[in-house]
């Protein structure tokens, strides 16, 4: 099964400081008052994962995910946010006991990949997670909108979550890349 041990953040967010969140087995919760970073975790997540709507992020523009100061301490200009996976049963189909899958943004706007410290593009990332159900409209972060989608009677929207359960989500997103061909 799929298994997520790590997160590392630097510049994300309130996590100014290079951050490191494990997870053992079993089931974390993270508590905290109000605005102390809970959500900012799980946007992280979304974020490596290849979210680019920024309001999902809850942000008005994609520079706001970086640290941007605080009273005492000065803005960063990168922020950064490593996932790293068991593939010790080989989930994914790489050669890896390891798999980690990084982003990287600068306030100029550049953004950089990496899968295992390799650079790669997002399309690459989104593909690795297609059928995971942890993509970008993976079922695995289950905001409270998503709650509203699942009991929705929209078919398509309802549709798409159990085709990514199924996984065949792979297989309809490269018919249509041939398609455009
Ligand atoms: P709640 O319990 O209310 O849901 P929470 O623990 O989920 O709170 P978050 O929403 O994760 O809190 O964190 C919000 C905090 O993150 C705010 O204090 C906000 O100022 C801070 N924050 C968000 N973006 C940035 C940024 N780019 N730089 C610095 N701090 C940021
Ligand atoms: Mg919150």
């Amino acid at each position: 099964s799929l298994y997520l041990k790590r997160i590392e953040m630097r510049g994300f967010k309130s996590f100014a400081d290079k951050t490191v969140i494990e997870f053992k087995q079993g089931v974390t919760c993270v508590v905290g008052p109000n605005g102390s970073g809970k959500s900012n975790i799980t946007d992280a997540v979304r974020w490596v994962l290849g979210e680019q709507r920024v309001k999902t992020l809850r942000g008005s523009k994609m520079e706001d995910v970086i640290f941007n100061g605080t009273k005492h301490r000065k803005s960063l200009g990168l922020a950064e946010v490593k996932l790293v996976f068991d593939n010790s049963e080989q989930f994914f189909p790489l050669e890896y006991e390891e798999i980690s899958v990084t982003r990287r943004v600068h306030r100029s706007g550049e953004s950089e990949y990496h899968i295992n410290q390799m650079p790669c593009r997002l399309k690459d990332i989104r593909e690795l997670f297609m059928d995971t159900g942890i993509g970008r409209e993976g079922y695995s972060i289950i905001g409270q909108g998503r709650i509203d989608e699942v009991l929705s009677n929209n078919k398509d929207e309802r549709r798409m979550l159990f085709e990514e359960a199924a996984g065949i989500v792979k297989y309809k997103h490269r018919k249509l890349e041939t398609e455009k061909k």
